[in-house]
């Protein structure tokens, strides 16, 4: 049995000597996050499995940001620790919202783990502001269940826009089609093109480009452009997003997790970023989830790194608003996202960058006008306007990539 199940998923090269007790597979598992304003629970939906693994082979043991909720893959027998991630979900966002305290709702969520060789525990945790876990969940994996499914290869057509080296070693994202038809796919390379030249005309992308894949992933949609549900506007879509979000006009996602993933099966990719194929304005970025956004607006280039600045690097919005009196950041915890500070532990953000030119301490970010600061007066991750990411916002981002790249001491 289990002979046959290693030649089915073709596991047979150990990973890197940094990631012992690995193999060279992808284990996809599909949760589920239910719950409401009060409660939070996580079911295990599925799990698939494919040849190669594309995620990183350095750092396995230790998290590149604390973020909202963390999964953990140790060996069953000696509970050391193979893998880990952060990542942030929309649940928790709704969890947030009005809604929520009168509703429960379910959302999707999927995670990419190198399969281990052997019986291994997976625990997912969620965390509150404070980063203490508010729901926590551990099931099993054996590396030879013959319910894993063997995930199908995808057969959509995908062209490399940018290939900065080998899948192992370098960071790769994987750019989806949303709202393009068949007909259209010129058109999403184009656009693709833009993405990620728009990217790479930002530091510290613009230096560390040979540690970049950017693969296009041309998924044809049925119908030309997304859902703009205001509007009594629906389409029929690759992924199946849709603007007003949380009932906010702009704010343009996607709850098809498994379908998107689905899109990319057997493909090496890490980050995903889905173009959607409008020119109304919107998007969204979860951190190591997605960034979604449109592809047509004028703001095109400014917002996509932007939302990239939240999915790959987990940075925070720098600008603010009169956010009433429910606080999304308070004073008596400090924000795990690295470009804004509550004071509460400046020390760990930017206190040690204050002598240099353009870093500051500003008032006014993480969607309030007080309480929360920011590090330069503009920024990527404020305004479209801004030219670049502040200097607090590129040494987070430098990190981020090392931390896929190169072995810590
Ligand atoms: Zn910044």
């Amino acid at each position: 049995m289990q002979k046959m199940a290693l030649l089915l998923l073709g596991l047979s090269a150990t990973l890197a000597a940094y990631a012992q007790g690995l193999t060279d597979s992808t284990l996809r598992v599909d949760y589920i996050f239910a719950g409401s304003n009060g409660s939070a629970q996580i079911f295990l939906d599925k799990m698939s499995g494919s040849e190669g693994w594309h995620g990183r082979t350095v750092n396995m043991k230790s998290l590149p940001l604390r973020g909202n909720g963390s999964i953990v893959m140790q060996d069953s027998e000696t509970a050391d620790t193979l893998y880990m991630m952060s990542f942030s979900t929309l649940f928790q966002e709704w969890m947030a919202i009005p809604q929520a305290k009168t509703q429960a709702m379910s959302f999707q969520n999927s995670f990419l783990l190198p399969m281990p060789e052997r019986k291994a525990d997976v625990t997912v945790s969620l965390y509150d502001y404070k980063g203490t876990a508010i729901c926590s969940y551990t099931h099993i994996v054996h590396p030879d269940d013959i319910l894993t499914r063997r995930a199908e290869i995808s057969e959509i057509p995908v062209k490399y826009i940018h290939k900065g080296g080998d899948t192992r070693t370098c960071i790769d994202v994987a750019i989806i089609a949303e709202g393009y038809t068949a007909e259209e796919q010129e058109k999403f390379y184009e656009d693709a093109t833009v993405c990620v030249d728009a990217i790479f005309s930002h530091e510290p992308f613009a230096s560390t480009k040979d540690r970049f894949n950017f693969l296009a992933v041309a998924a044809a949609s049925k119908d030309s452009g997304v859902s703009i549900p205001r509007e009594n506007i629906w389409k029929n879509t690759a992924v199946e997003s849709h603007f007003d979000t949380f009932y906010m006009e702009r704010y343009l996602t996607t709850g098809s997790i498994q379908k998107m993933h689905e899109l990319l099966n057997g493909l090496p990719y890490e980050h995903i970023i889905i173009l959607a194929n409008t020119d109304t304005y919107g998007g969204g970025g979860i951190y190591n989830a997605y960034t979604l956004t449109t592809a047509h607006h004028p703001m095109f280039r400014p917002v996509v790194v932007h939302e990239f600045g939240h999915s790959f690097a987990g940075l925070g919005d720098e600008y603010d608003y009169d956010s009433g009196e429910d606080p999304y950041y308070r004073s008596d915890a400090e924000p795990w996202e690295q470009n804004i500070t509550t004071c509460h532990d400046f020390a760990s953000k930017w206190q040690d960058m204050m002598n240099e030119e353009g870093v500051e301490l500003v008032e006014g970010a993480g969607y309030q006008k007080t309480g929360v600061w920011r590090p330069a007066r503009d920024c990527r991750m404020r305004t479209n306007q801004a030219p670049a990411f502040c200097p607090v916002c590129q040494r987070a981002i430098r990190r981020i990539i090392d931390f896929y790249t190169v072995q810590a001491e």
